[in-house]
């Protein structure tokens, strides 16, 4: 069986061919030892080829030779497989919102990394424990998608009382803003989950439309599993993305861009 790894710094991604699919699978990459024995267990003569931060770590856990290959161009592979030939056009932009963020230019076929963010994934599982204690992802999105961001943002229409605002009022003024009122209303933890989750939507979105600006880009295909299970970051990315006239893409499957990559590669 070929089998295709992304060992990420949160997650390890697998992607494998089974009755003529591709399957998908991941473990945290804590769970690595699970990872392995699961890997030498399930797979008769595995063709193994790993990418990721962490694929040296992986790889040399394997009682079999793995090929390994560099993860930006295996992410590149896997997001043209999965969103189908020429859908894409030329040239487009990848945003993948991992534990951290990094933003790539293609151009046919072939790409480059032209920026990135420390503010990502990991940013909502550190703050959401500092601010809460949760640690479980799936609980503290599920939680966010109760909050109201209003208890805790200042939007432009909170400084414009009453007048007519230059830009739309709507749009966040200041992420965390309302320490004021926060003061005399504490905001619950679903509220203040939903606020850093609208947070980092909001850097990576401003990031990611001033590079497709730059580049004359069309569409910003989003991956990453921050959008698992995740809708709020998602309308975040879609409505902001749309506002400055690109086209937001979410692959279906698009955190296993890179284990793709890797299983193509064998
Ligand atoms: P990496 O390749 O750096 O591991 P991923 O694309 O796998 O990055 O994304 C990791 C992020 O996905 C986490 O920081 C978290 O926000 C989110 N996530 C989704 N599902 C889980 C999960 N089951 N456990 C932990 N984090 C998860």
């Amino acid at each position: 069986t070929k089998i295709g790894i992304d060992a990420g710094g949160t997650l390890i991604k697998t992607a494998y061919i089974e009755n003529e699919r591709i399957q998908y699978r991941s473990f945290p990459s804590q769970a690595i030892d699970d990872a392995i024995k699961w890997l030498h267990d399930y797979f008769e003569k595995p063709a193994i080829c790993v990418t990721g931060g962490r694929s040296q770590v992986l790889a040399k856990k394997l009682n079999v030779p793995a090929k390994t290959v560099v993860e930006f161009d295996a992410t590149t592979e896997g997001i043209t497989y999965l969103a189908g030939p020429q859908t894409l056009g030329r040239q487009f932009l990848f945003v993948n919102v991992g534990t951290g963020t990094s933003i790539h230019h293609v151009t046919d076929g072939r790409q480059e990394r032209i920026g990135g963010s420390g503010i990502g994934g990991g940013t909502l599982l550190g703050l959401a424990y500092l601010t809460t204690g949760m640690q479980d992802y799936e609980e503290i999105v599920r939680a966010a998608s109760d909050g109201n961001r209003e208890h805790v943002d200042l939007k432009v229409k909170d400084i414009f009382e009453g007048l007519l605002p230059p830009i739309s009022g709507d749009l966040t003024a200041s992420n965390f803003g309302k320490a004021e009122w926060m003061r005399e209303h504490k905001p619950s933890d679903s509220d203040m989950l939903a606020a850093i989750i609208g947070l980092i939507g909001e850097v990576i979105v401003t990031i990611s439309t001033q590079a497709a600006a730059q580049y004359d880009t069309g569409a910003i295909v989003y991956i990453g599993s921050s959008f698992r299970s995740n809708p709020l970051l998602q309308d975040i990315l879609v409505a902001y993305t749309r506002l400055v006239g690109k086209e937001p893409v979410f692959l279906p499957n698009g955190e296993y861009s890179g284990a793709i990559g890797a299983l193509l590669a064998i």
